[in-house]
């Protein structure tokens, strides 16, 4: 019997909304999707899809129909020979990261948490960092997709080609994903290096630390010249026992973390010297292992937070004037600016599409005033023709998405093939995806 729950509120990961949805079905087979589908269908019923619930824009939100598929979850098949695997579309990835290990295999990239679900990772085009990769969407090189009529659609380069790029960042509107096959990789042995660079030298080697680390990322602190740099290289190294690495991480950036954020949240004033004194303790740290034990990390401090996807070459100008605006207006943010890269896509509504990217992240700790500090961010972001990520905070309309996007308005066409009668929509989606505007702005040029 498949689970139904009814008069349970749902909030995300975040609790920057939540939801009282009619029923939460968890389906256990591809069947009981297409079943439930064709339901909403008859009762005219709009449907979501939850993932784990790691947006904090509200893509989930609904009173009406919500379906988990944390029951149709886990790994179908492994094939070395292609270097594939097939999973469910509940799958966590820290399961198919556990699973691949097993056998050898991994994920060529992943993002800093590994809580997510492959299907709500690929629908918004969730990344991680290196430029030799794109986001986690690119992976996917065939999908299983339920759509509103309740078929059962197989999606790749071969096979209903014409939605492929419509269908991997779609945000849950074109249909359910129940099935994934990724592209995998034998699984390397990575040393992870951590340090801590002065501004002016991040500056003057920016490039070269793009282009000569296989995963490269780094951390402006508010108020501080003092940047936090990390990378991942393929090593010889033999893997190390990472329990005292791991301990390190949860006490410091969780534990530590959590008392000065509360500390900040108590007395604003604190967040220049409390950012400051994080800038100095990044200490220096070198560590060989597997990937899947190195790419994420706990995160329990909860934070709201902003990322924007921007042209790579404005990175430089773009986190100068981040540097400038937080000293200027003073904004009380400890929390340090995440900056990471992703190698361009073909995907229609992938941020990095046709364009190799620097990804912008912002966060400020849960309970702490953020409009002020988001709202200037987004300013400079949308100076440099920022596409916000979509399962991050943003405030752009749907006819600035269309701006920002050339392949918008295809993407609106096969959505109204796919899901005529707009099952897949909430109301924030429907705000954001609306066509009828776009088509009186068309007529109006
Ligand atoms: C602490 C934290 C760290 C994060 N780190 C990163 C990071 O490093 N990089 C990054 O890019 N992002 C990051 N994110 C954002 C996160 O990866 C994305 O928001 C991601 O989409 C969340 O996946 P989910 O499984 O929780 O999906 P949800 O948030 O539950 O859903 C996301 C979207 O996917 C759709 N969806 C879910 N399942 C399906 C399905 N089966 N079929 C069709 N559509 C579906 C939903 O309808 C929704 O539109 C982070 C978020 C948090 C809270």
């Amino acid at each position: 019997m498949m689970k139904i729950e009814q008069g349970r509120t749902w909030k995300n990961w975040a609790q920057t909304f939540e939801s009282q949805p009619e029923k939460i079905f968890y389906p256990s087979s591809i069947n009981e999707v297409s079943t439930i589908v064709k339901e909403a269908a008859i009762e005219g019923k709009n449907i979501r899809v939850i993932g784990a619930g790691h947006s904090f824009t509200r893509l989930v939100e609904s009173d009406e129909w919500l379906i988990s598929l944390d029951a149709l979850s886990g790994i179908e098949s492994i094939d070395k020979d292609n270097g594939t695997v097939t999973v469910f579309g509940g799958t966590r990835l820290y399961h198919v990261g556990e699973e691949l290990g097993k056998q050898g295999f991994s994920q060529e990239n992943l993002g800093d948490i590994n809580v997510q679900s492959i299907a709500g990772a690929i629908s918004t085009g969730t990344h991680g960092t290196g430029l030799q990769f794109g986001n986690i969407s690119t992976q996917a090189i065939k999908i299983w997709l339920v759509t509103a009529a309740g078929e059962i659609l197989p999606i790749s380069k071969t096979e209903n080609a014409q939605y492929y790029n419509a269908c991997l960042v779609s945000l849950g509107t074109l249909g359910i994903i129940v099935k994934v096959t990724l592209k995998i990789i034998e699984s390397p042995v990575y040393e992870y290096k951590s340090d801590q660079i002065e501004f002016s030298i991040l500056k003057k080697n920016l490039t070269q630390l793009i282009e000569s680390n296989r995963h490269f990322e780094f951390y402006l602190f508010p108020y501080s010249d003092l940047i936090q740099i990390k990378t991942m290289n393929i090593s010889a190294q033999k893997p190390k026992n990472l329990r005292l690495h791991h301990f390190k991480n949860l006490l410091l950036e969780n534990y530590l973390f959590f008392i000065l954020s509360e500390v900040c949240r108590l007395f604003p004033k604190t967040c220049r010297f409390i950012s400051r004194l994080s800038s100095k303790s990044v200490g220096r740290t070198s560590i060989a292992a597997h990937s899947y034990q190195l790419f994420a990390t706990p995160r329990m401090v909860k934070f709201r937070e902003i990322e924007y996807c921007i042209p790579l070459e404005h990175l430089l100008p773009a986190i100068q004037e981040i540097r400038e605006c937080i000293e200027e207006k003073k904004h009380k943010v400890h929390f340090p600016i995440e900056c990471r890269m992703v190698k361009a896509d073909d995907l229609w509504l992938s941020p990095s599409y046709k364009r190799d990217s620097a990804y912008i992240a912002c966060h400020m700790y849960k309970g702490m005033p953020y409009e002020d500090y988001f709202h200037d961010m987004e300013q400079i972001m949308k100076k440099y023709d920022g596409r916000p990520h979509w399962g991050k905070m943003h405030n752009r309309s749907n006819n600035e998405l269309y701006n920002l996007y050339p392949k918008f308005a295809d993407f609106l066409s096969i959505k109204n093939e796919l899901d005529p009668y707009e099952l897949f929509l909430n109301g924030y989606l429907k705000d954001l995806l609306n066509d009828k505007d776009l088509m009186n702005m068309k007529k109006v040029q």
